[in-house]
């Protein structure tokens, strides 16, 4: 069994709250949320760091935190995307992955 938990989500082997899917790319729910609408979109292969993506995985994730955003209620009233890259930026989770991120208005970026 892959020991990243994405991978592990990715794989069915670990349970998720599922919001949408497409080819290359998976949206769920975070387990541990930050904001009122807070999902995470992940490449379906595993990648460290966004710049290991392909075009076509790029484009996937954002095409379907677009989808997420849009079945969430958010995407009129907008949201935030982020991707955390290493210590600083706080990443746990070594898999790339999209925070969507909505449902109130945002008071800072960082
Ligand atoms: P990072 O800090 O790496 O950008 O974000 C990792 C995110 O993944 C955190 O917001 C954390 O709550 C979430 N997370 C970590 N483990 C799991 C898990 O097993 N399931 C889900 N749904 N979210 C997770
Ligand atoms: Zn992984």
């Amino acid at each position: 069994m892959p020991k990243c938990v994405f991978c592990q989500i990715v794989a069915d082997k670990l349970p998720a709250d599922k919001v949408a899917e497409n080819e290359q790319a998976l949206a769920f729910n975070d387990v541990n949320p930050k904001a009122p609408i807070h999902v995470l979109v992940v490449p379906k292969t595993h990648r460290q760091r966004p710049e290991e993506l392909s075009h076509e995985e790029a484009a996937a994730l954002f095409r379907l935190a677009d989808v997420v955003a849009e079945k969430s209620g958010i995407r009129q009233s907008g949201f935030r995307l982020v991707i955390n890259v290493g210590k600083h930026a706080g990443q746990e989770v070594e898999h790339v992955h999209l925070h969507v991120l909505g449902g109130r208005q945002s008071t800072g970026i960082f």
